[in-house]
C-alpha cells in the first residue's frame, strides 16, 4: 500500500551508545503490536521507524490505534509514500490530504530534507507545494503562525512523504529496555495503573495476584485476568501468577493479634513476591500503594513491610492523589474492570482497627508464633500468560 505509518522516536534518541538496542526492542514491540494486521516491514532511518502494510486490506486506523500504545514513541502519523518526481507528489499530496484540506481555512507546508540530493531545498519544496496547493483549493489562505492544518513533506529515501499534524505517542521508552518487575495485582484501582506506570518507563512486567477461595470467587479471578489483558496492550504478554493464600491467612487470623492482621499479611505476601520473582527473573516488585491512601500504607506500615523485602519495592503511585490515579485508569481503561464488586482477599478478613503505626518489633514477635518457613514451602501456585486482545 502506498499508505504507511511514520513513528518518531522520543526519548530513545538520547541514549547515545545504548540506541541501537532500544531501536531494536522498540522495532520487536512495533513488529509484536501489529501481529493481527497481515504482513508487514518495519524498519528505521532518521530516527523514524516506517510500518509499511504489505497486505491490500489492512485496517490502518485499528493498526494506528495500537501503535499508540507503543511505548518509546513520541509521535505517529499516517503518511502517503508518493513519487520522487515532485510535479506527480504535489498532486498526490492534494488527492492524500483533500478531505482536510477542503475543511480548513488556512495552511502552510512544512518540509523537511533529509534527502540532501534532492533537486529543491526545503524552502522551494515549501513554497511549489503551497502555490500548488492554493491554485487547487480556493477556500485555503497561508498562515506561517496559526494554521489550521499544516502539510508536512519529508523528502527521504527517493521517496517524499506526505502527511498532516503527527498524533501524540504513548511516550516512555520501550517495554524491555528497563529491567523486568513483578506487579503486586489486585483487583483495585491502584495497581494496574502502577503497572502502566512501570511499563511506561520501560519495564517488563509480570504479575502475582493472592486469591482466598471459598472468600474470593471465580469471578474475582477473572477480574485480574481482564485487568491484566488490559495492561497487556501496553505492557505486551504477562505472566500471571495466582497464589492460594487462603489457609496462610486463615492462620495469620488465628494466631496473630488481630490490629497486627494486615501487615503480618502483606509482609507475608511480600515474602511469596520475593520468592516468585526469583523464580521468573524480576528484580524489583512493584505495587500500588500510594502514600497514607489506608492504614497498611502509611510511612511505618510501609517502613514494616518493606523490611522482610531482599530486593526493592517499587512503588509508582507514592505520591499520587487517589484521582490522579483515577484519571490514568480511565484513559487505560482499566477503570470500569477495577470498579466491578468482587471481593479481594485483602478485605475479607480485614480487622476493624488496624495499627497505623505497627512497631517493627512488635510484628516480628507476633510473627514469631507462625512457622513462617513451613508456610512459604507448601503454597499452590498457578501460571498463566495474558496476552493482548488481537482485533
Ligand atoms: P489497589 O491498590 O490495586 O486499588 P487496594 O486499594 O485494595 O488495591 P491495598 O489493599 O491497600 O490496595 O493494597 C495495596 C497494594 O498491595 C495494591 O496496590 C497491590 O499492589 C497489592 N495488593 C493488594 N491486594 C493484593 C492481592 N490480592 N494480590 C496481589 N497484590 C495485592
Ligand atoms: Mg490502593
Amino acid at each position: 500500500m502506498k499508505e504507511i505509518v511514520m513513528l518518531k522516536y522520543g526519548e530513545i534518541i538520547l541514549k547515545g551508545q545504548n540506541r541501537y538496542r532500544f531501536e531494536e526492542i522498540l522495532i520487536k514491540n512495533i513488529k509484536n503490536a501489529l501481529k493481527s494486521f497481515g504482513r508487514i516491514k518495519v524498519f528505521s532511518a532518521q530516527s523514524t521507524v516506517y510500518v509499511d502494510f504489505l497486505d491490500d486490506e489492512t485496517d490502518i486506523s485499528s493498526a494506528v490505534d495500537s501503535l499508540k500504545k507503543v511505548f518509546g514513541v513520541s509521535s505517529l502519523t499516517r503518511a502517503y509514500r508518493a513519487s520522487y518526481d515532485f510535479d506527480e507528489a504535489k498532486a498526490e499530496a492534494a488527492e492524500y490530504l483533500k478531505f482536510e484540506l477542503m475543511k480548513a481555512k488556512t495552511f502552510k507546508v512544512a518540509a523537511k530534507r533529509a534527502d540532501k540530493r534532492y533537486p529543491f531545498n526545503s524552502m522551494q519544496i515549501g513554497a511549489f507545494m503551497g502555490e500548488y496547493l492554493l491554485q487547487r483549493f480556493k477556500n485555503l489562505s497561508v498562515d506561517l503562525h496559526n494554521p489550521d492544518i499544516i502539510v508536512y513533506v519529508e523528502v527521504r529515501e527517493g521517496h517524499l512523504y506526505i502527511h498532516s499534524t503527527p498524533e501524540k505517542g504513548a511516550g516512555g521508552l520501550p517495554v524491555g529496555s528497563s529491567g523486568h518487575g513483578l506487579l503486586m495485582l489486585s483487583g483495585g484501582i491502584d495497581s494496574p495503573v502502577a503497572g502502566y506506570k512501570m511499563a511506561k518507563r520501560g519495564m517488563r512486567i509480570s504479575a502475582i495476584h493472592f486469591e482466598s477461595p471459598p472468600y474470593t470467587s471465580e469471578r474475582a479471578r477473572i477480574k485480574v485476568e481482564k485487568l491484566a489483558e488490559k495492561l497487556s496492550a501496553y505492557a505486551s504478554d504477562i505472566k500471571l501468577y495466582v497464589v492460594e493464600f487462603t489457609e496462610i491467612q486463615e492462620k495469620i487470623r488465628d494466631i496473630c493479634r488481630d490490629d497486627l492482621f494486615t501487615v503480618i499479611m502483606r509482609r507475608v505476601m511480600l515474602r511469596i513476591a520475593n520468592k516468585v520473582a526469583a523464580e521468573c527473573g524480576a528484580g524489583v516488585v512493584i505495587t500500588g500503594e500510594s502514600l497514607g491512601q489506608v492504614a497498611s500504607q502509611t510511612m511505618n506500615a510501609i517502613i514494616c513491610t518493606d523490611s522482610v523485602s531482599e530486593i526493592p519495592v517499587f512503588r509508582p503511585l507514592i505520591g499520587d492523589d487517589k484521582q490522579e490515579i483515577i484519571d490514568v485508569s480511565y484513559r487505560i481503561d482499566t477503570y470500569d474492570i477495577s470498579i466491578e464488586p468482587y471481593e479481594d482477599c485483602c478485605t475479607v478478613f480485614t480487622p476493624r482497627h488496624p495499627k497505623t503505626s505497627p512497631k517493627k518489633e512488635e510484628v516480628e514477635f507476633e510473627e514469631s508464633k507462625l512457622d513462617i518457613d513451613n508456610l512459604l514451602t507448601d503454597i499452590s501456585i498457578n501460571v498463566k500468560t495474558i496476552y493482548p486482545v488481537r482485533k
